[in-house]
């Protein structure tokens, strides 16, 4: 019988096991399939504080777990298969075994949507990437392309005019679905142009490790075009990882986990930290935040049941 089960080993489900170690809790933490999260797909990260001259973001990863490792942490490779949060204690499945934990706390991350193209898999951290602010730097006076046609795209194209020379946005029909403040922005910025009714049916060059352009496929007139990139960014939308708890939590219109009090969800000893319940700032920093918000959380949960 554990105290602590922590689902996901990003940055929040990593901060929530340094405070609850710390707390003599020894939290078991399940790495989930991506293991050490976004943050792992990720390059330099400059914002993180504490770090002057960056960090990278694999780096940061592999220093936390170091750090909930310290503290006596256990961890577990693998992946939940199967929660069952309607009885106490808690019972989850990994690799057909069997956890039972006093609280849990879930920290399952959300993850961003990608076309589904092999050459954009190949390429992700080598040109692609699913995250504007964390590796637009590296785009100074070059040409990027975002995909995408809501609020993530626009926000990703916007901050990308800080640093590249052009910045064409993809996207699969002719009318915006970012607010209209957002494409009121866009419209206003010198930097931006739109490729309407189109979308990406390849991008080159896979073998070579780096972009050099996408095959681009209108998908009114059936014309395709070869355009010349350094970068693509894919702004398509996130999903949170909370497809084991629909039913059993409460989730919002996006899917993301809700969550009161700081990071309790609806069942009492289940709590939520990191971008599987933000749909809003889903920064490093503010996913390390809600993880120590939820370790002390159940915290004071196990005290007041004992
Ligand atoms: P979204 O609103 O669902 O927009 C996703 C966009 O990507 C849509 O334009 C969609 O095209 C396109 N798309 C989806 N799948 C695609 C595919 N496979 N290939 C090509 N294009 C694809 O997602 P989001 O932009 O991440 O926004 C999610 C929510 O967060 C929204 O409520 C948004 O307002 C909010 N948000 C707000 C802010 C802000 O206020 N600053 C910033 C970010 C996000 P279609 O339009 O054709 O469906």
């Amino acid at each position: 019988m554990r105290n602590v089960v922590i689902m996901g080993s990003g940055c929040a489900g990593l901060t929530a096991a340094i405070y609850a170690a710390r707390a003599n809790l020894q939290p078991l933490v399940i790495r989930g399939a991506h293991a050490g999260g976004q943050l792992t797909l990720t390059t330099l990260v400059e914002n993180y504080p504490g770090f002057p001259k960056g960090v990278q973001g694999p780096e940061l990863i592999e220093l936390m777990q170091k750090q909930a490792t310290e503290f006596g942490t256990e961890f577990v490779e693998g992946n939940v298969t199967k929660v069952d949060l309607s009885r106490r204690p808690f019972v989850l499945e990994v690799h057909q075994e069997r956890v039972e934990t006093r609280t849990l706390i879930i920290a399952s991350g959300a993850s961003a949507k990608m076309l589904g193209l092999e050459s954009e898999r190949k390429l992700l951290g080598h040109g692609v990437s699913t995250c504007a602010t964390c590796d637009g730097y590296f785009f100074r006076g070059k040409e990027v392309v975002v995909v995408g046609g809501g609020d993530t795209a626009a926000e990703d194209a916007l901050f990308l005019t800080r640093y590249a020379k052009e910045v064409s946005i993809v996207h699969r029909r002719e009318q915006l679905r970012a607010s209209k403040i957002m494409q009121d922005r866009l419209h206003r910025n010198e930097k931006i142009k739109f490729i309407w009714n189109s979308v990406v049916d390849d991008i080159v060059d896979a073998d070579k490790r780096e972009v050099s352009g996408i095959k681009l496929r209108n998908v009114k007139t059936k014309e395709e075009a070869l355009k010349p990139v350094d970068g693509v960014f894919i702004g398509i939308g996130h999903e949170p990882n909370t497809s084991l708890f629909r039913g059993q939590l409460d989730v919002d219109d996006l899917g993301y986990l809700v969550t009161h009090e700081g990071s309790k969800t609806k069942i009492p000893g289940v709590f939520a930290a990191g971008d599987v319940k933000d749909r809003v700032y889903r920064q490093a920093i503010t996913a390390a935040g809600s993880g120590c918000m939820a370790a002390m959380d159940a915290e004071k949960f196990l005290e007041a049941e004992h």
